[in-house]
């Protein structure tokens, strides 16, 4: 068993990870469904986020990837520039396969070649310690956090310093993160 002290300063993913419970809820794309304009006022919205959980859908919550918000605004600006069709009603798709539309529906925006199908995850009850060694041993600049295969939330790097700088305050003498 580790020693007591440990247990006492291990904080958990749920603690750390946004959105916090006053916060609005965790921005993310669902794999399809939205149109290239939903998506762009996503976006525009979250100006904040560098990037996007994909899920399966608003209901299920499921995972699916992970999309970099500089990446969506590069494809989304050369799909209506260059794309044949492409329009602000267009859907965007991030699944294999594209989905069964009217014929009159205009062409989708296929962007599953853009998104990281396997983003690192952790569970809400990790303890932090495990948390911030991974982020160090892979060099994460995010991970995602789920609780029974829903996803719940994200920590990024800066949201681990911050949590760092407010336990060093809290306890100078923590010796956990060093
Ligand atoms: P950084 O933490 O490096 O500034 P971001 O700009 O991606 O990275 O995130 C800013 C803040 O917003 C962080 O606290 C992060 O946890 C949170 N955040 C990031 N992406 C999302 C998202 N899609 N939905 C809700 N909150 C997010």
């Amino acid at each position: 068993l580790e020693p007591k002290e440990e247990f006492e300063h291990s904080s958990l993913a749920v603690d750390v990870m946004r959105p916090r419970r006053s916060d609005p809820a965790l921005a993310v794309l669902t794999q399809e469904g939205m149109t290239v304009g939903e998506v762009e006022v996503r976006i525009q919205k979250s100006t904040h986020y560098s990037g996007f959980p994909v899920v399966v859908s608003q209901e299920s919550q499921r995972l699916v990837g992970f999309v970099l918000r500089r990446d969506l605004l590069i494809s989304i600006d050369n799909a209506r520039k260059r794309q044949e069709g492409v329009v602000s009603a267009s859907q965007v798709v991030f699944t294999e396969h594209a989905p069964a539309q009217a014929a009159e529906a205009p062409p989708p925006l296929r962007l599953r070649g853009i998104m990281d199908l396997s983003p690192f995850t952790v569970t809400d009850h990790t303890p932090m310690d495990i948390t911030v060694d991974i982020f160090r041993k892979l060099g994460l600049r995010q991970c995602l956090v789920t609780h029974n295969g829903r996803l719940l939330g994200i920590i990024t790097k800066k949201d681990i310093l911050k949590h760092m700088a407010q336990i060093a305050n809290r306890d100078p003498d923590s010796i956990l993160f060093n």
